[in-house]
């Protein structure tokens, strides 16, 4: 037998037989719908439902209608669910893989292929964890019994960004499920294709209504989402700014929210770490083979100052060499941005360096007017050093290839500059002295910090920011535990 052609399935993708509800591939009530493009040409690639406010309603009352089911079904038996959706996408990790690159513009090789995988990994994981929802007893005395359950919360209400549309979609989808809840959730109005294969994956092995998956936009069909009085919990992904709008809606009903959302992490090297291995983990933590569409890229470079020349020769030498175009061509390390107004806005941003008198372009610069790469929305990773962390490079999220170089002699200085910031998210530490990197990790305010190494979250860790960088964990069990369960205790007398 032949190997299976990929080409014919992602063709399928490309035409998606609407969105799901109540376990029914349906139209927006208005019929209308939006059109998708692939960002490395701009060409329109595939339509999608525009969900509103009608579709919301119909949604919630089939999820909440498959709740009463869904929550008495034993825990493990939620979980082999899940794991078989892991075998599933798994079994369909090329064609996942690849209609992620065509409607994000990731790289298949570097990005697109590693989601798919991991969306699977995040449902296996999850799917183990059903024995895990256990409750306490507590020891009130001999003639009582008191103890507690993890109940499910109800219908959750998520909705996702396009920047790693699968995973962030597997991330609420696996544990909400495994907790007892169904869903509704609203994939982003740019990358829906990939997580439409996904619900239709899921699909296979759930009760009709358990998991709904809108497409739509955020005013449209997000806010009528968040607002709804059928929905217990808010699960978001996406800009800080967005975030607030859903945690103001969350607080008009009183219902629980957590909240996965912007950031601007620092990495700081120190002077023991002028090496190879270091600028290729800063390559990888500012995310560059992502085109840094990451919240968790580290965008603020902080370099001592005896390496600090030397080593942004070494980090241009090594973009220079990562390969940008087409981002099915598996030759690719670096794809597309998103869309003409994230391209916009990060050339913006790099239009500002190049004006501001204090800072100096290192390498980069504005993406090419004529060529191949300017049939797309192709940026160019590009590093400005500056002796401030005070202006808006520094300070605003770019989601884009713009990396911001600062110079620093007083460690306690560096990790000053490096907490000076409305987010929290992540972070990075470089140095062979594990005392001095584990002093400066407990020192930094962010909820991930990386020591020698600039990968991405693996299942199991507790996952989320500090300040305006969000609320709540994802990609653990407590994650799982907190975010979508709820605590009941009951107290029995024993001595009637
Ligand atoms: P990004 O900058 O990654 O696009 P956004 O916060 O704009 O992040 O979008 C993340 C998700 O939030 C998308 O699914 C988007 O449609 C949705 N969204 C945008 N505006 C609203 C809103 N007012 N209410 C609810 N959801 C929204």
């Amino acid at each position: 037998m032949n190997a299976p052609t990929t080409a014919a399935p992602v063709r399928a993708a490309l035409s998606p037989k609407g969105m799901l509800i109540d376990g029914q591939w349906v139209e927006a009530a208005s019929g209308q719908r939006i059109a998708i493009e692939n960002p490395a040409n701009r060409s329109r690639i595939a339509e999608v439902p525009r969900a509103a406010a009608a579709d919301v309603d119909r949604a919630v009352a089939a999820a909440a209608r498959a709740q009463v089911a869904w929550r008495r079904v034993p825990p493990r038996e939620r979980g082999l669910a899940l794991l078989r959706i892991a075998d599933a996408m798994e079994a369909r990790v090329e064609e996942i893989a690849r209609t992620i690159a065509t409607e994000t513009g990731n790289a298949l090789r570097t990005q697109a292929r590693g989601e798919a995988k991991l969306a699977a990994d995040i449902f296996r994981y999850f799917g183990g964890l059903g024995s895990e929802l256990k409750g306490e007893t507590i020891p009130l005395g001999e003639h009582v019994l008191s103890y507690t359950r993890r109940e499910p919360l109800g219908v959750v209400g998520a909705i996702i960004p396009w920047n790693a549309p699968l995973m962030l979609g597997a991330l609420k989808i696996a544990p909400a499920l495994c907790a007892g809840n169904t869903l509704v959730m609203k994939a982003a109005e740019d990358a829906p294709l990939a997580v439409l294969l996904m619900a239709e994956i899921c699909q296979q092995f759930l009760p009709a209504g358990a998991l709904n998956l809108l497409t739509g936009y955020g005013p449209e069909c997000g806010a009528p989402l968040a607002q709804h009085p059928g929905i217990a919990k808010l699960s978001f992904t996406g800009s800080t700014e967005v975030g607030k709008i859903v945690m103001r809606a969350a607080a008009e009903r009183i219902v629980p929210v957590s909240l996965e959302l912007g950031g601007k992490s620092p990495s700081i090297v120190y002077p023991d770490a002028d090496a190879d291995w270091t600028v290729d983990g800063i390559v990888a933590a500012m995310r560059f083979t992502r085109q840094s569409q990451s919240c968790t890229a580290g965008s603020r470079l902080f370099l001592h100052a005896d390496i600090f020349d030397s080593f942004l020769g070494k980090l241009e030498k090594k973009t220079a060499a990562l390969k940008i175009g087409n981002p099915l061509d598996e030759a690719t390390d670096i794809g597309t941005i998103i869309n003409a107004k994230q391209f916009n806005k990060v050339c913006g941003y790099v239009q500002d360096g190049l004006q501001r008198s204090d800072a100096k372009l290192v390498f980069g610069g504005l993406p090419p007017k004529t060529g191949p790469l300017s049939e797309g929305y192709y940026a160019i990773p590009t590093v400005f050093a500056d002796r401030s962390n005070d202006w808006r490079l520094a300070r605003e999220e770019i989601f884009g290839p713009v990396l911001v170089a600062i110079r620093w002699t007083d460690e306690a200085d560096a990790i000053r500059m490096a907490n000076d910031s409305h987010y929290g998210l992540a972070a990075y530490v470089w140095t062979h002295d594990i005392g001095r990197g584990l002093r400066a990790a407990h020192d930094i305010e962010s909820g991930w910090v990386q020591v020698n190494q600039g990968g991405g979250q693996v299942p199991g860790m507790s996952y989320g920011g500090f300040k305006q960088s969000g609320i709540g964990r994802e990609f653990s069990l407590e994650g799982m535990l907190d975010s979508f369960t709820q605590r009941k205790n009951v107290t029995v007398n024993l001595a009637v």
